[in-house]
C-alpha cells in the first residue's frame, strides 16, 4: 500500500546551523522518523519551541512552527492545543530553556495532563549562549566553560515529571535514533501530557557526557577489561511501570518506588525507555468538556470571530470565562 506521506513530507530546505555531530540532529530525525511513521499530516501538526539550539527545530520541520520565547513553549502549546484540540501538538524545549526559566510552565504543565507532547534536549548546558551550566548538569561537573566545578545541584526530569503530574516519562538517547522514534510515537499516541527527555551530546561544550562517554569511554568490566556502554534500555530488563485503575494502592507503591530508583540510577548504567505510564486519568480536553457539552465539536479555533468586512460578530468573553479555571 502506498503510504500518503513521504519522510521528505516533512523536512523543510532551511539551513541547519547546528554544529557538526550535534545530537539534535538524532532528535529531529526522531521526530521526523515518528510524524512519517504514524502519518501524521504535516498541515495537523504543530511544534513549538522556546530560545536556544533545541528552539531552532520548528525551522527544519514541515509542519505548522512556532519559535516563540525563552521558556514559554508550553503556555503558547497548551493554548494552541485548547483552542485546536483536534490538531496534534508537539513542544522542543531546552533543559536550560524548559527546566530553567520554564520550570513554572513544566510543573503546571504536568498538572493539566493536556492530551500533547514535550521533548526535552538535555545537554546538560546551555549550547547557544557558550556552555553556562544548565539546570541539569550535576554537582561537581566542570565542562570545559565553567572556571570552577558546578556548585548546584542536578534537577533529575524524570522525577520532576512524575511530580507534576505527566502522565507518560520516558528517556531517550540522541544518538540512538530508532529507540527515540519510538519513545517520541508512543508519547505522541498517548492520551494525556507526556514527556520525552533526551540525553542529548553538545559536542561543543559538553566535554563530560560525550558520545564516547555514553559509549562506555572509561567504563572498564574488571573481569574482561573491555569498556561497557553506559546506557541501557529498560524494556530489556523486564522493566514495567504502567499504573491502571484496577491496581491496588499496594501495587501502585511498589510500581511507584521501582520507578524512582530507576528514575537515580546514573553513572556507570544509565537507563532509557519508559519509565512510567498512568492510565488512570483524564485529559484536560476531557475534563473541559464535561464543563462545556460541545466544546470539542466547536472549539474556540474553529468559531468565527469577524465576518468578511472584519467586524466582530462574537462576544467570546462566555468563552474565554468558561475556560477560566
Ligand atoms: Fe548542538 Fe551544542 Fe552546537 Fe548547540 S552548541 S548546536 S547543542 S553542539
Ligand atoms: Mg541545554
Amino acid at each position: 500500500m502506498e503510504l500518503k506521506f513521504k519522510l521528505t513530507d516533512y523536512r523543510t530546505s532551511v539551513h541547519n546551523n547546528w554544529c557538526p555531530g550535534c545530537g539534535d540532529f538524532g532528535i529531529l530525525s526522531s521526530i521526523q522518523q515518528a510524524l512519517y511513521e504514524l502519518q501524521m499530516d504535516p498541515s495537523n501538526v504543530l511544534i513549538f519551541s522556546g530560545i536556544g539550539c533545541s528552539g531552532k527545530t520548528p525551522h527544519y520541520i514541515n509542519t505548522y512552527g512556532f519559535h516563540t520565547l525563552h521558556g514559554r513553549a508550553l503556555p503558547y502549546a497548551i493554548g494552541a492545543k485548547l483552542a485546536r484540540p483536534d490538531l496534534e501538538v508537539i513542544a522542543v524545549v531546552g533543559d536550560g530553556d524548559g527546566l530553567g526559566i520554564g520550570a513554572g510552565h513544566f510543573v503546571n504543565a504536568g498538572r493539566r495532563n493536556v492530551d500533547f507532547t514535550v521533548v526535552i534536549y538535555d545537554n546538560e548546558v546551555y549550547g547557544l549562549t557558550k556552555g553556562q551550566a544548565a539546570p541539569t548538569l550535576k554537582l561537581g561537573v566542570q565542562t570545559k566553560s565553567l572556571p570552577k566545578p558546578n556548585i548546584s545541584q542536578a534537577v533529575n526530569p524524570i522525577l520532576l515529571a512524575y511530580a507534576s503530574g505527566y502522565t507518560f516519562i520516558a528517556r531517550g538517547y540522541a544518538y540512538d535514533t530508532n529507540h527515540l522514534k519510538e519513545l517520541i510515537k508512543q508519547a505522541i499516541q498517548h492520551r494525556g501530557s507526556a514527556v520525552v527527555d533526551v540525553l542529548q551530546p553538545c559536542p561543543t561544550y559538553n566535554d563530560i557526557h560525550t558520545k564516547d562517554w555514553y559509549a562506555g569511554k572509561g567504563n572498564v568490566d574488571p573481569k574482561t577489561g573491555k569498556e561497557i556502554p553506559r546506557i541501557y534500555k529498560l524494556e530489556n530488563e523486564g522493566y514495567n511501570c504502567v499504573i491502571t485503575n484496577d491496581m491496588s494502592e499496594e501495587e501502585i507503591s511498589k510500581k511507584i518506588a521501582q520507578m524512582i530508583i530507576k528514575a537515580y540510577e546514573w553513572g556507570d548504567r544509565i537507563p532509557v525507555g519508559v519509565f512510567y505510564r498512568d492510565l488512570r486519568f483524564d485529559t484536560f480536553e476531557e475534563r473541559l468538556e464535561k464543563r462545556i457539552p460541545n466544546y470539542k465539536a466547536y472549539p474556540p479555533g474553529k468559531q468565527a470571530i469577524s465576518n468578511r468586512e472584519g467586524y466582530p460578530i462574537a462576544d467570546i468573553s462566555k468563552i474565554v470565562q468558561s475556560l477560566s479555571v
